[in-house]
């Protein structure tokens, strides 16, 4: 295998501490989210070190991986349980996230036969639209919710900034926390978590606005990426260069700008422009669509840029010095989120662990 992805687990590890220890200044215990590496050991160790409180994943394959670690933290699965696999989610979660009730009754049914007591949270939707059902829903499945015996209902939760990019606010975190009162005079319950969240909360609660009361978070990007979720700046005490996608360099040369003949569509059925700019040195790159997402890979070095790519080739184009690079070298990008998602699941990609996290 040739490109590869560089993890600076020291780095991860540092960013994890750092959330962690906002949250904690905040009473608010902090989930670590793995499902963007595919919940790969080493970085789930440095998380483990930077002091999460609990592991998340949105896939239940995952799950089982980070179940047999024996990190002896709690798991929870992010994703709304799918009803096919109920059995493995009291199986192997501690805590899953619901919002239908027909499938909460598949939980109740596994559990029973498991004889275990199997916890959820309940989602509730505050205008994001991805998961969770809508604040005039909540009493009709906490009725139904209730009576199911071997279920505890271990608290509520909300979702932002997936779908609609709604960003959590003192005002619908408020919300959330009006709700869980309610629930608990209703029904004479005591929730005992209220999970408002995932990175795009982490700014609110830095600037002290988020209700006590909110007291989980599960959390991702900030960690892994050390971003801002909302306009993806660098978060504070967070580093960026914990990824680094390494492309090997398999043609370099100098080329025309314009392609020569007449053109139709490209390998993806897009026409493209190609501005006449006289000759430009260009590298191939042994990576493509099949492994990446060529709009969320920014190259390290100012004075390389991606031209486009295929399936499998990345084109880019490189200025000044061109000895700095050669055919059998490697060139440095930094992924985002989405990128980082495509190459950690990609099995073309090498996976190099840099510090021993
Ligand atoms: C992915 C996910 C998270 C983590 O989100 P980040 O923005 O990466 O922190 C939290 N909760 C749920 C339900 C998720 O699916």
């Amino acid at each position: 295998m040739s490109s590869f992805l560089e993890i600076h687990l020291p780095r991860i590890e540092k960013n994890a501490s750092s959330i962690v220890k906002l949250c904690h200044k905040n009473q608010v215990s902090c989930f670590g989210v793995t499902k963007v590496f595919c919940a790969e050991e080493n970085i789930v160790r440095a998380m483990i070190k930077g002091g999460v409180d609990g592991l998340a994943d949105s896939r239940i394959e995952n799950i089982a991986k980070l179940r047999k670690m024996k990190t002896g933290l709690p798991l929870m699965l992010l994703r709304i349980v799918s009803p096919s696999e109920a059995s493995e989610v009291v199986e192997l979660c501690d805590y899953s996230l619901n919002s239908e009730i027909s499938t909460l009754k598949k939980l109740d049914a596994a559990a029973k036969k498991q004889k275990k007591r199997h916890k959820v949270v309940a989602m509730i939707d505050i205008g994001d639209l991805r998961e969770g059902m809508m604040a005039d829903e909540v009493m009709n499945f906490f009725a139904q919710a209730v009576k199911l015996k071997n279920i505890r209902i271990a608290g509520i939760g909300t979702n932002t900034a997936c779908f609609g990019g709604v960003i959590p606010t003192t005002e619908n975190m408020n919300q959330i926390l009006a709700i869980k009162a309610l629930l608990e005079m209703q029904f004479g319950l005591s929730l005992d978590m209220v999970s408002g969240g995932n990175s795009s909360g982490l700014p609110l609660l830095a600037s002290g606005k988020m209700p006590k009361g909110i007291n989980h978070f599960r959390v991702g990007e900030a960690m892994v990426l050390g971003r801002n979720v909302i306009d993806r700046s660098p978060f504070p005490g967070t580093r960026q260069d914990t990824f680094i996608f390494k492309g090997e360099i398999v043609e370099y040369r100098v080329k025309p700008s314009v392609p020569i003949g007449n053109r139709g569509q490209n390998a993806f059925g897009e026409t493209d422009e190609f501005p006449q700019r006289g000759e430009i040195r260009r590298a191939i790159i042994a990576a493509g669509r099949q492994d990446l997402k060529l709009d969320g890979l920014t190259p390290v070095d100012p004075e390389t840029k991606i031209l486009g790519g295929s399936s499998d080739h990345l084109i880019v184009e490189v200025k000044g010095d061109p000895s700095r690079y050669k055919v059998g070298g490697f060139m440095p990008f930094y992924p985002n989120y989405g990128c980082l998602l495509a190459l950690a699941t990609s099995p073309y990609i090498r996976k190099k662990v840099i510090g021993d996290g």
